[in-house]
């Protein structure tokens, strides 16, 4: 048997993000058994595989001639989509560190919701002895129930919640109600008093929080969104804040990032802004993956979380 040949890598992030993924990567691809060189820079030619933050620092994959994917170190590919160079297999980050850290923001958002941390806890004024309802009676709807979502709901769900999640085709999930499609989402999103958006951008689901869904919501509701911030029209849930219809809003993903200073999130007393750390990528976990996915595509195996152009994610 041929001993395997050695791949190039070209790791096209960052130097910060170079330093600490690099040693993992190595180690990561020895373990699965692919000798491999990997640099910040090579001739687009000579490269075998494409290790990439989808920022932009590439923006012609027209002379990778030989690679045989893209693969991304980042959940969300929404920015580089659109290229029209970028032919090649496409392949997301689906880290299970990442998943895991997804979990613990988004419970701990919802709780701080859910029992009226602010109000009881965080409030040093008043003796209000309300008793907060049980987590059963509460209803959170999901936006999105893939790898991120899906976690999410299930965490919620063994907590007592009434969870609905919403996504594109029909799913089940054990412990709460699926629901798809645009009559999916009225369902989901009726009476709900937390919603959590853990949806792509796409053609579809942008503006899907908007001064119509928006109204779909119990009074008084919570919206938390680490998905993206095109996912809510930014000008009717400031209306709807400063009516009173949406008690709070949680955003960690926005339209423009950083967020400016000036941005009328940031003042706003109804708003807690998180600067897109809901969960990061894992360096150790998530070379695993970058490293299965290159001992698959020598192999000549199917690589792992393929996205589809077609869907938008
Ligand atoms: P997945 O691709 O695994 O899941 C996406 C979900 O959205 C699926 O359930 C899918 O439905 C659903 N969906 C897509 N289009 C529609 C539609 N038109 N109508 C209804 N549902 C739809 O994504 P992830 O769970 O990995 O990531 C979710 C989001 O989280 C992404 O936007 C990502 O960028 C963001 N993210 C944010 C981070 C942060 O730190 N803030 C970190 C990592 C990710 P179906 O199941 O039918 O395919």
């Amino acid at each position: 048997m041929s001993a395997p040949r050695t791949v190039d890598v070209l790791f096209s992030a960052p130097q910060d993000v170079y330093d600490e993924f690099h040693p993992a990567i190595m180690a990561a691809l020895k373990s699965v058994g692919v000798p491999a060189r990997i640099s910040p820079e090579l001739a687009p030619e000579d490269v075998d595989y494409i290790v990439f933050t989808p920022n932009d620092l590439i923006k012609d994959f027209s002379g990778f001639t030989r690679a045989r994917a893209a693969l991304s170190i980042w959940a969300g590919v929404d920015k580089v989509l659109g290229n029209p160079t970028l032919t090649l297999p496409l392949a997301r980050m689906v880290d299970p560190g990442q998943r895991e850290g997804m979990v613990e923001f988004v419970t701990a958002h919802v709780l701080r919701h859910h029992i009226g941390m602010d109000r009881y806890i965080l409030s040093s004024t008043g003796w209000d002895q309300t008793a907060p309802k049980l987590a059963r009676y509460r209803k959170v709807a999901v936006l999105g129930l893939g790898e991120l979502g899906g976690a999410c709901a299930q965490m919620l769900s063994a907590l007592n919640f009434d969870v609905h999640g919403w996504s594109r085709r029909a799913r089940e999930l054990d412990g709460m109600t699926c629901h798809h499609g645009a009559e999916g989402l009225t369902r989901a999103l009726s009476d709900a008093e937390i919603v959590i958006c853990l949806l792509p951008t796409t053609p579809q689901t942008e503006n899907v929080l908007n001064a119509q869904t928006l109204a779909l919501l119990e009074p008084g509701a919570v919206v938390i969104n680490p998905g993206r911030g095109a996912l809510i029209d930014d000008a009717a849930l400031i209306t709807a804040l400063d009516a009173g219809t949406l008690g709070h809003a949680t955003l960690d993903t926005f339209r423009i990032e950083p967020l400016d200073e000036d941005h009328p999130f940031r003042a706003h007393p109804k708003i807690t802004i998180s600067p897109h750390i809901a969960s990061l990528v894992r360096v150790d976990s998530s070379a695993g993956v970058i490293a299965e996915n290159i001992r698959r595509g020598e192999a000549g195996e199917p690589f792992l979380h393929l996205v589809s152009r077609q869907e938008g994610y």
